[in-house]
């Protein structure tokens, strides 16, 4: 890194203790800068780097809920509101055990460059809560919803922050939310969310956009190299919505996909993934992998090892951060994987990131390739603002084209740069300039 990217990561070190997924987050975007701020130096004035790692709100508040035996129980929730330099705040929200503020931080820092790539007017936020919705009955989700709205109702709205989505919160979660907010404020105020339903203003292909789009950047990465997904073997990690929707695509563009996982396990299923079965167990019965190979012939349940140990032409890792490590990069590259995509956030390590590099095999960053979700996000904010809702079509067609461009876009900046093929210096410094530029614009704030 060039000395002053590498003075701005140690103060973030410095200043951010125990916190290593967000330092993570950073480093991967800064020891990519290096070539941009040589070129353009006034992107180091005014201390814009330093500003850049700095969230500009950070929320923190108690959540108090009761559970069905009449127990009072606690849970914190936040929302981390890190840059509004291109619109505002946007970001999902996510509840699962492990959240804390370094969880979000390095979430809502990857938001702000994935957001900019999108070309949509969007900042990046996110937020969350360590509650876990795992074995919570219904009415232990709604309260817990009620009550997280009724704190951060105040720093939210569809021109200041606008949450979605992410692990643990989905259609169900997001219509308690929207509920108690309306309640709250009096407000019919739909692009205050997304991800919404369809019955109160959300957009088709919302849910399906996050797996969808990951499959179409991998799809465009692939005709770099003149290949497809068709009659490609496809290796998926997670089962959760964006995992579904990535199998959905690639059986479409005629992809097998043969694995899927949750924290209880892993399937590999070789005859390809049923899955009918699978939004059956995931979707209606909130079930677990060993309930899709109980009704699945020829179906295995594994608990050791993981997907990335089964032979794949394109890997779609879509479970959570740091999912695939050195050793599973290095299998997936001895077993011929063509082109990785990233369907979840920071899933790779840095050090299985280096092997994708060295071994020239097509990588698609999250930011970059699971960008579709938040870009369709932002069309649902569009219909809602002009009180219109679109065909599954156009809103497909609308994804497709803005994938396509942030593929483009990532491989044009990578060859201005000298570095054909980088995905990963593409991304970077393609957000990097446009959310820089705005910033450099508004002065010093
Ligand atoms: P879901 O909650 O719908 O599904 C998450 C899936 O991953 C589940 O199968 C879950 O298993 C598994 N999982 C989560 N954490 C772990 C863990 N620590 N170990 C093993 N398995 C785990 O979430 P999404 O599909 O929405 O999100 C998946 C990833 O995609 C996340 O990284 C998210 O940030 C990212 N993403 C999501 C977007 C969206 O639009 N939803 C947009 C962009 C990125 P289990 O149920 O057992 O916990």
């Amino acid at each position: 890194m060039a000395n002053r990217v590498e003075e701005v990561y140690e103060e973030v070190v410095r200043r951010n203790p125990a916190e290593p997924e967000f330092h993570q987050a950073v480093h991967e975007v800064l020891e990519t800068l290096a070539p941009a701020i040589e070129k353009h130096p006034h992107y180091a004035d005014y201390a814009l780097l330093d500003r850049l790692v700095e969230p500009e709100r950070q929320i923190i508040f108690r959540v108090p809920w009761i559970d069905d035996e009449g127990k009072v129980r606690v849970n914190r929730g936040y929302r981390v509101e890190f840059n509004s330099a291109l619109g505002p705040y946007k970001g999902g929200l996510r509840f699962h055990k492990s959240v804390n503020r370094n969880i979000i931080k390095f979430l809502g820092f990857e938001q702000i460059f994935k957001n900019a790539l999108t070309a949509q007017r969007i900042g990046g936020g996110k937020g969350g809560s360590d509650f876990d919705p795992h074995g919570k009955s219904n009415n232990e989700v709604m309260r817990f919803c009620q009550s997280f709205m009724t704190e951060l109702y105040r720093h939210i709205g569809h021109l200041t922050d606008v949450p979605a989505g992410d692990i643990g919160v989905g259609g169900r979660e997001i219509g308690y939310l929207f509920g108690q907010y309306k309640r709250l404020t009096n407000r019919f105020e739909p692009g205050v969310l997304t991800g919404k339903g369809l019955a109160y203003g959300g957009s088709l292909v919302r849910t399906e956009a996050t797996g969808y789009g990951a499959v179409m950047f991998a799809q465009s990465m692939l005709e770099t190299r003149n290949e497809s997904f068709d009659g490609a073997t496809v290796a998926v990690s997670g089962s959760g919505n964006v995992a579904i929707y990535a199998i959905e695509k690639a059986q479409q563009l005629g992809g097998k996909a043969v694995t899927f996982s949750d924290s209880s396990g892993w399937v590999y299923d070789p005859e390809g993934v049923d899955l009918d079965l699978l939004k059956q167990v995931k979707e209606v019965e909130r079930g677990r992998v060993a309930d899709y190979v109980e009704r699945k012939k020829g179906a295995e349940l594994h608990t050791e090892g993981s997907v990335w140990d089964v032979a794949c032409d394109v890997a779609l890792p879509s479970a959570t951060q740091n999912e695939l490590n050195e050793d599973n990069a290095r299998t997936l590259v001895k077993n011929g994987c063509k082109a990785v995509s990233e369907g979840a956030n920071m899933p790779s390590t840095p050090e299985a990131i280096e092997v994708f590099q060295e071994s020239k095999i097509l990588y698609g960053l999250g930011k970059a390739a699971n960008a579709g979700g938040v870009a369709t996000s932002a069309l649902e904010m569009q219909q809602n603002a002009a009180r219109a809702s679109w065909s599954f079509e156009r809103a497909e067609q609308e994804l497709a084209k803005i994938m396509k461009d942030i593929h483009d876009d990532c491989l044009a900046t990578a060859e201005e740069y000298g570095a054909p093929g980088d995905y990963v210096l593409g991304a970077n410094i393609t957000g990097f300039t446009r959310v820089a530029d705005a910033m450099l614009e508004h002065g010093v704030i």
